[in-house]
């Protein structure tokens, strides 16, 4: 086979370095569709497999993630800036957590599951949920926590029993080798779990192609885009969008404690996260010692490559995040926005570093809510009571991720049960996307469906109900022909059953007795004619 063409290579650049870090092939979108029928084809065998052989191999795709988590991390990190640190105890740990979680949990998630009827008519019938796969799921996947996020769609996927093409950023594309290289070593058969590369052409070849769903993680204006192309075949797409999350810090907050995991929640993966902290809102009684707090401990964060252990703030993952950084940032103060702290590339830096930057707004002129930063970039805006900060909390069209800071909990989940948000975290932030069981949503414009948790399985597969019938060849008083005395009796049965009042009931019983004994006679004569 002569070498792919240069220009149909995707490299991988270090935003640290500028250095290319490797590269792969770019799929054409026109091979897409041929790869999903490959994985088509392979997908009854995956199925008919049966639920432990697949809980042994997810379970040693375990074991290698653990044991190659090293590799991992410094992948991520090389690929798309985060502090090694960080690419090992926020994304590998949590990743091989949610594989151990996943492999142990699904024979429960799976299993056939009782549904007791209570209607005296269905009483002895055997009622249940049944879970079979979906076929082949489209995973796309944004660069951002390049290995946890695409594993919360494939592991319990594939466990399921479905096969998976997955296409990864364009900026991680060596990650998603290594995981498709996992599963294969693993023991997923190769054509169940495929990868695909490239630009959103590619992801859009994904949505179009003969995928039964798909399992989109991004933006929420691609994912819009991926929505609408999705309901052209009625394919379900399941969306984990952006976000604008509050932090509400109450008036009895621990300021120092709350400062620290603020600035920690707003400017980790360089405040790259779905579910970063982007606009504080702070009761006005603490707000200045709360704003000098968080100006000192952003200022003392050190930048650096995230290959070097003393390095807190990696670079941007790429050129476009650094560029969209500097024009938030322009536009905020001509917007009214007053810059504490950052504000500017530090000097000397090669890669895509930008400085955390803190912007304060006023309770007149409150911090942009509509427009997600995703960026190193944190607003504080001061608020006056628990009630006013839940309503510029809520005066967003996200609700992804939210905070309060309060040392009285009782009143922290009180204010984060107000808030419009598909999480709520009390004294800290971000963590739960990192706890398996819990199941990660949005509301409004931060997201469809569920990823993580039971629920996140749920996506995956078809919840079929199966209703069997034990009395074989009985026929059904509701089935033809219809008459008058059939609605008669019916009409006497609900009585008997449903009415609140006893004189009615037992005037009815005799009508309810002729009625179904003539049933259940007619039914006697058919068998014995038989
Ligand atoms: P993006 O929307 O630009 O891209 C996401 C993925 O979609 C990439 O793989 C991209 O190639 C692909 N894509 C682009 N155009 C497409 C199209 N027309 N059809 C199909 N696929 C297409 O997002 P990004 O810059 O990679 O990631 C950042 C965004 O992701 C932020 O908005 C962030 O909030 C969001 N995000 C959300 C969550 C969550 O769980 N809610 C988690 C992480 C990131």
């Amino acid at each position: 086979m002569p070498p792919p063409r240069p220009e149909s290579m995707l490299k991988s650049i270090n935003p640290a370095t500028l250095e290319t870090v490797g590269q792969v092939p770019v799929t054409p979108p026109e091979a897409v569709g041929a790869i999903v029928a490959s994985a088509q084809a392979a997908f009854p065998a995956w199925r008919h497999a049966g639920l432990k052989t697949r809980v042994a191999v997810l379970e040693r795709a375990r074991q290698l993630l653990l044991e190659r988590s090293e590799r991992f991390g410094r992948m991520i990190t090389e690929e798309m800036g985060r502090p090694f640190a960080e690419s090992m105890v926020m994304e590998m740990e949590a990743s091989v957590d949610l594989l151990g979680y996943y492999t142990r949990k699904a024979p429960d998630f799976l299993g056939d599951r009782r549904v007791p009827l209570h209607n005296v008519f269905f009483k002895r019938r055997k009622s249940y949920i049944h879970f079979s796969p979906l076929g082949v799921l489209g995973v796309i996947a944004p660069w951002n926590w390049p290995v946890l996020i695409p594993l919360g769609f494939i592991a319990p996927g594939l466990l399921a029993g479905n096969a998976i093409v997955f296409k990864h950023s364009e900026l991680t594309p060596l990650v998603a080798e290594e995981l498709r290289r996992l599963f294969l070593d693993a023991g997923v058969p190769e054509a169940v779990f495929q990868t695909v590369h490239g630009g959103g052409e590619v992801g859009a070849a994904l949505v179009d192609a003969k995928t039964e769903r798909i399992f989109f993680t991004g933006s929420t204006e691609v994912g819009a885009k991926v929505m609408a192309h999705a309901s052209r075949s009625l394919k379900k797409a399941v969306l984990e969008l952006g976000g604008s999350d509050p932090a509400i810090v109450c008036d009895d907050a621990d300021i120092d404690n709350a400062s620290s995991g603020i600035v920690w929640g707003a400017f980790n993966n360089c405040g790259q996260n779905c579910n970063s902290v982007e606009r504080v809102i702070v009761d006005a009684s603490v707000a200045g010692r709360f704003m000098e707090a968080v100006v000192e401990k952003t200022k003392r964060l050190r930048l650096g490559d995230g290959m070097d252990p003393a390095t807190d703030v990696g670079p941007l993952a790429s050129e476009a995040q650094l560029k969209k950084t500097e024009a938030i940032v322009r536009t905020a103060q001509s917007r009214g926005g007053r810059l504490l702290c950052g504000g500017r590339r530090p000097a000397g830096m090669k890669g895509y570093f930008y400085e955390p930057t803190v912007i304060e707004w006023s309770r007149s002129n409150p911090a942009p809510a509509d427009e997600e930063l995703f960026a190193p970039v944190l607003y504080v805006t001061p608020s006056v009571g628990d009630g006013d900060a839940v309503r510029l909390a809520n005066a967003s069209c996200f609700g992804l991720a939210a905070s309060v800071w309060t040392t009285d909990r009782r009143r922290g989940e009180r204010i984060g049960r107000e808030i419009e948000s598909g999480t709520v975290m009390i004294n800290d932030a971000i963590v739960s996307f990192g706890i398996a069981e819990a199941g990660w949503t949005g509301v409004k414009k931060s997201g469809v469906g569920w990823v993580h948790g039971e629920k996140g399985l749920d996506e995956m597969v078809n919840i079929q109900y199966v209703h069997s019938e034990p009395q074989l060849r009985t026929q059904k008083f509701w089935w033809f022909p219809y008459s008058g005395r059939m609605v008669r009796g019916m009409k006497a049965g609900m009585t008997f059953l449903f009415d609140r009042n006893m004189f009615r009931k037992i005037t009815v019983l005799p009508a309810v007795l002729k009625h179904f004994t003539g049933y259940l006679l007619m039914n006697r004569r058919r068998k014995d004619k038989m």
